[in-house]
């Protein structure tokens, strides 16, 4: 079965089609703010206005048309609430227009599954690291657990934080990588890790109040942040006796994170899995894939459910 996928739940629009066997399409288009932040009722108005474009490249790279898909997924959380309803908006008027079922999946859950579809991970501890989360998640016993995840801002968020101060545009991760990677110099901050739980916040400030120059303090976050991302994920690693960790998320195109954890596993003899980056960060093939194995399970959501901001990967029964 062919399903198409919506990802709305920040600052892309993306939309996928797969099936079975294939990423049949993976069209996506980001908001980018002029200056700042973004905000999430613009950000949504962007979703809303693009759709319409994104989708037609979504039938054009795959040679098919909406007509041609067996069902409609999309995420239905968490995420901010203004683009959720845009994708599910959307998605509802697709599978009633075509008469196919609509499925609402989980977006954590989402990043892992296509994680697992395109690399040799089978069961491993994912870090999850974007812009709006930060978990370390295992399945265990019918469920996803989160083992360990930040206790305030996501990783992403810090780093985009730490760029908006550093006068560098959204999204800010990219451009923090090429600054620490100027210098190998690193200054001594708080280093943001309690046993399997994280916490940016205290370390973006501090960053922000010193005075050294921006290679130094862009190395210093990267070395601090990620060092501790990746102590964490080694004892959830130790913790569930699992040898096999997958990264995924908009942070895991950071090539210094990238090697940290290549270096760990190393150690430990396990293996590290990491998706090509157009599935690390936010798309629509991701949502279709999740829909899929939904679906398969014999779950469907009816065009009348709401939309879940808060939906947490462990809340989700298998
Ligand atoms: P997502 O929410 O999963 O789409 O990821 C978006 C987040 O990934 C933003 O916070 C970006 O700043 C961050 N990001 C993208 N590329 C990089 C990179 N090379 N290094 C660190 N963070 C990045
Ligand atoms: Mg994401």
């Amino acid at each position: 079965m062919k399903v198409l996928g919506i990802e709305s739940t920040a600052h892309t629009l993306g939309i996928g089609i797969v099936d079975e066997e294939d990423v049949l399409a993976n069209a996506k288009d980001m908001f980018e703010p002029e200056e700042g932040g973004f905000r999430p009722r613009e950000a949504a108005e962007h979703h809303y206005k693009s759709f319409l474009e994104v989708l037609n490249r979504a039938e054009q790279e795959s040679g098919l048309e909406v007509s041609d898909v067996g069902a409609v997924a999309y995420s239905r959380g968490p995420g901010l609430p203004q683009c959720l309803d845009t994708g599910a908006v959307a998605a509802r008027t697709l599978s009633l227009k075509h008469g196919v079922p609509l499925v609402g999946v989980n977006h954590c859950l989402a990043h892992i599954s296509i994680g697992t579809r395109t690399t040799d991970a089978e069961r491993p501890v994912t870090l999850y690291v974007s812009g709006g989360n930060t978990q370390l998640i295992f399945r265990n016993q019918g469920r996803y657990r989160v083992v360990g995840e930040t206790l305030d801002i996501a990783v992403g968020n810090a780093v985009d934080k730490l760029a908006r101060h550093l006068d560098v545009p959204y999204p800010g991760g990219p451009e923090i990588e090429r600054l620490a990677e100027r210098t190998d110099e690193i200054f001594e901050a708080s280093y943001p890790v309690k046993g399997m739980d994280f916490s940016f916040s205290g370390l973006v400030t501090e960053l922000k109040r010193s005075h050294h120059g921006e290679e130094v303090t862009a190395n210093t976050f990267q070395e601090h942040a990620y060092a501790a991302l990746v102590e964490g994920l080694e004892r959830a690693m130790a913790q569930e006796d699992v040898d096999e960790a997958l990264l995924t998320g908009g942070v895991a195109m950071n090539d210094r994170l990238r090697s940290m954890i290549d270096s760990m596993c190393g150690e430990r003899g396990a293996d590290f899995s990491v998706p090509n980056k157009e599935f690390c960060m936010d798309n629509g093939a991701m949502i279709a894939h999740q829909g899929l194995r939904r679906l398969r399970d014999g779950d469907e959501t009816p065009v009348s459910a709401e939309v879940l901001p808060d939906w947490r990967p462990d809340e989700v029964e298998l």
